[in-house]
This record gives C-alpha cells, structure tokens and sequence, in this order.
C-alpha cells in the first residue's frame, strides 16, 4: 500500500522523496499545498507532477454528511476505510478558529451524561485518523485553523500514542504549524498517562473531566472512571510542575445533580490544590438521557460561588447545539 503523507514526519520526507527519485525540494511544495492550503487532490497539486503525488495516500476518510449551525459551527461526519463513522467539529470566531476532534470510534468510558459512549467502542483511531480530520474541517472554510481541541469522541489518554503523534504533525513549524498553547487534550483523568505527558516536551492545555467534587459522585456519573480525584489532581500537580501549565478542570452542571452550593463550595476546595481554571459547561442534552441542564440562574449562582471562594471559574459557552455539536453530543452511528 502507499505510504500515507500525513505518517510521514517532515525531517524524512525529502529521504523518501530521494527513493523515488524526486528532488528535496518537492517537500516543501508537497507541505505547502497538504498543510499550508489543506489540498488532498493530487491533480490539484498544480506544481507537481503526477508520478509524485501519486506515490501517497493523502485522505482515507471522507465527508458523507455535514451539519452547519446558526452559530456558524460545522460538524462533518466522516466515513473511514472501514466504513466506520465519526464526527468532528469546525468552530470559527473572530480571532480564531477551533477543529474539535476525535480520538477513538466510540468511547469506553460510557459516562452516563455522554452521547459518545452510549453504542460502546470500536477501536481507536491512527495519528493519521486524527490528522485528516483537521484537513476535512480546514477544507470547509477559509479561516485558517489555530486551535485543536482533543475534546471529540473518545478519550485521547486511552489512545496515548496516536495523540502525541498528532500532536507533534499539528505543533511542527513545517506541517501544521501550531502553537502547543493552542490545542487542549481534555480527558477523563487517567493520573498514568497525565504524569507520561507531562514529560513529553509539550507545553499544551490539560484539561480533565471532572464534573463531580467527590468520589463517590464522580463513580456513579463516571463508573469507568477508576482513579480518585486524589490521585488525578496529584497527576495534574505534576503535569504543571513540569509544563507549567494551568490546568483546566471541565464541570459539565446538570440540574439537582452537581449543581448545589455545596458541590460548589467542594469543587473551590480542591481548585486550591492545583494551578487551574474551571470551566463550567451547562449540560448539553443528549436524546435518551434523562439528566436535565442545570437552570441559567443556577449556572450563574455556581459561578459566582467559586469565584468569591478564590477559584478561577468561567461558563463555556456552547457551540453547535441545535445539529449536535455541541460538547457531549457527537456519537457513534452506524455505517449504511
Ligand atoms: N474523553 C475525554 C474527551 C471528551 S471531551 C474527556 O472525558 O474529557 C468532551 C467534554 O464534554 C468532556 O468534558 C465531557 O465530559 C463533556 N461532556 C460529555 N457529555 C456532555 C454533555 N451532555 N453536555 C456537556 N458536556 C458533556
């Protein structure tokens, strides 16, 4: 099979290109239109001839549906080789544009509030997976792509290896060209996987689940979720020693269940222990799940309870809800 363009590291491509008899230079001009342009067709590829560009795979995935909000959000659901189906998420703003992928077909973590776990797990997805989504969600539109988010379906930390490697294309000046401080990898809190990136040279935004200020709580609404929060803001203690980086805790507010004064009070109790932001997440509702979003004057009333007890808090807003876009709503559906 032909190598894929987006496994090959930039630093080996002019050596690969040396194999097939092509000139160094064309790295650069193969870089320029894949990731400078987000071009996958090879007979678009203008500059270059065919007996190159047709010595790679650029794209095994492809759009079979895509969902545009009021909001300006886009969600693409794409079908890959195996007829296997995701989605992922465009989220253009003024002086940004964020791509929301996904990590994993399905998810195994099957948190009671998520859409993403409900039809369980497959596998996981490659690097590359992961990279062409970036490319299918930049050829949507003309802004330009600064922000990754790791907040699709799926844990990213579950599928460690393929998310650094991601990572790595999307931060390489000469591929993807991101800043680290623009992508986030939000994840459940695995503290082993935490403690392995924070040793990997990389200065990007932690963000962990939490979505409960105590264990018992957080067992029943997140039962795969085996670590104590203990332990998981241990891990996070060390991934800011290391990065230097506040770490965001994610607290999805569902109505009557972790939404009192109380949780609040609990949740500003642990915000001590670690560097860290809070966001707040109203709950986005999800078709067969009976938790309700918590009411705007309660949201309210949780943010400001934090804030006067000294935690850094603010209200994400949400993005895409009316096609399903929205954090907690991107699911597993079947192939035709
Ligand atoms: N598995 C990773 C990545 C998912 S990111 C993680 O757990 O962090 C998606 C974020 O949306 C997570 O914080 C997740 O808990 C949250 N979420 C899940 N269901 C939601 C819902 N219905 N409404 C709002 N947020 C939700």
């Amino acid at each position: 099979m032909k190598p894929h363009f987006l496994a090959i590291p930039f630093e080996t491509l002019a050596d690969e290109l040396r194999k097939i008899d092509q000139p160094a230079y064309r790295a650069k001009q193969l870089a320029e239109w894949v990731y400078g342009k987000a071009v996958t067709d090879p007979a678009a590829m203008t500059n270059l001839p065919r007996e190159l560009t047709e010595q790679f795979r650029f794209l095994t995935s492809r759009v079979v549906a895509r969902a545009d909000s009021t909001d300006g959000t886009i969600k693409l659901l794409l079908s890959l080789r195996d007829r296997e189906r995701i989605e992922c998420v465009f989220m253009p703003a003024a002086k940004r544009a964020t791509a929301c992928v996904s990590t994993q077909i399905g998810c195994a973590m099957g948190c009671l509030f998520c859409a993403s776990g409900m039809k369980g797990f497959q596998r996981n997805l490659s690097a590359e997976e992961i990279l062409e989504q970036v490319l299918h969600l930049q050829q949507t539109g003309e802004q330009r792509i600064s922000n990754v988010v790791f907040m699709g379906m799926g844990e990213p930390l579950a599928n460690y290896d393929a998310t650094v490697t991601a990572i790595h294309a999307l931060i390489d000046p000469d591929r993807f060209g991101l800043s680290a401080r623009h992508i986030t990898v939000s994840t459940i809190g695995l503290p082993r996987e935490i403690r392995a990136l924070a040793k990997e040279d990389l200065p990007i935004t932690l963000a962990i689940s939490l979505h409960a200020p105590n264990d018992a709580l957080r067992q029943q609404l997140m039962p795969a979720a085996k670590a104590s929060i203990g332990d998981i803001l241990d891990a996070a203690r060390s991934f800011y020693a290391a990065r230097k980086r506040e770490v965001t805790l994610e607290y999805v507010l569902m109505d009557g269940v972790n939404d009192t004064g109380v949780c609040a009070d609990a949740l500003a109790k642990l915000a001590r222990q670690v560097r860290c932001n809070i966001n707040l997440i109203r709950f986005n509702p999800v078709e067969g799940l009976s938790y309700r979003p918590s009411t705007p004057a309660a949201v309210q009333a949780f943010e400001a309870r934090l804030r006067k007890r000294g935690a850094n808090a603010k209200t994400r807003q949400p993005r895409g809800g009316d096609v399903a876009a929205a954090c907690g709503q991107l699911r597993r559906s079947e192939a035709d």
